[in-house]
């Protein structure tokens, strides 16, 4: 494993460190709560965050990695990879404004490096 994909993962953990230390209580699980919500996805974090604020005690079940598709496969990624489609295409066709083309090189290890980032970024 590269060393920016070492960085990508530690961001990922701390991400979904961030969102489940935001439902949980610290120092100790107390088994009773007013919402116990399975999936940590968009839906399930969302309502855990708003029941929390309006005070209801909230435990939060998440199988494999908090934020579910969007931030991991979905709206998050896809984004991030259309957009540097999008900006390769301008580049291609900058003579349509007047400026010299460039066919980009692309690298997609740093492309993806772009994609961790966008992930890291996301409230999730
Ligand atoms: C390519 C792509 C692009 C998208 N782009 C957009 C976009 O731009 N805008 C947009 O609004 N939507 C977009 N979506 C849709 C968006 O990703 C989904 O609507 C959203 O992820 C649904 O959230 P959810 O919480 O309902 O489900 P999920 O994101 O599927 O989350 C469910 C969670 O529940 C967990 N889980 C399941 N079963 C259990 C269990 N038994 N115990 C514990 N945990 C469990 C899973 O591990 C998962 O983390 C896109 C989807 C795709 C595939």
């Amino acid at each position: 494993m590269s060393i920016s994909r070492d960085r990508a993962a530690a961001d990922r953990h701390r991400l979904a460190s961030r969102s489940i230390s935001r439902v949980l209580p610290s120092g100790g699980v107390d088994k009773r709560y007013d919402l116990v919500i399975v999936g940590g996805g968009s839906a399930g974090l969302v309502s855990a965050l708003v029941a929390a604020g309006a005070g209801a005690r909230v435990a939060l079940i998440e199988r494999d990695r908090t934020g579910g598709d969007c931030l991991w496969t979905g709206c998050v990624p896809s984004k991030s990879l259309i957009g540097a489609a999008t900006l390769a295409q301008r580049m291609r066709s900058a003579d349509r404004v007047g400026l010299v083309p460039v066919v980009p090189d692309i690298d997609f290890e740093r492309v993806m490096d772009h994609v961790d980032a966008a992930r890291a970024d996301s409230p999730g």
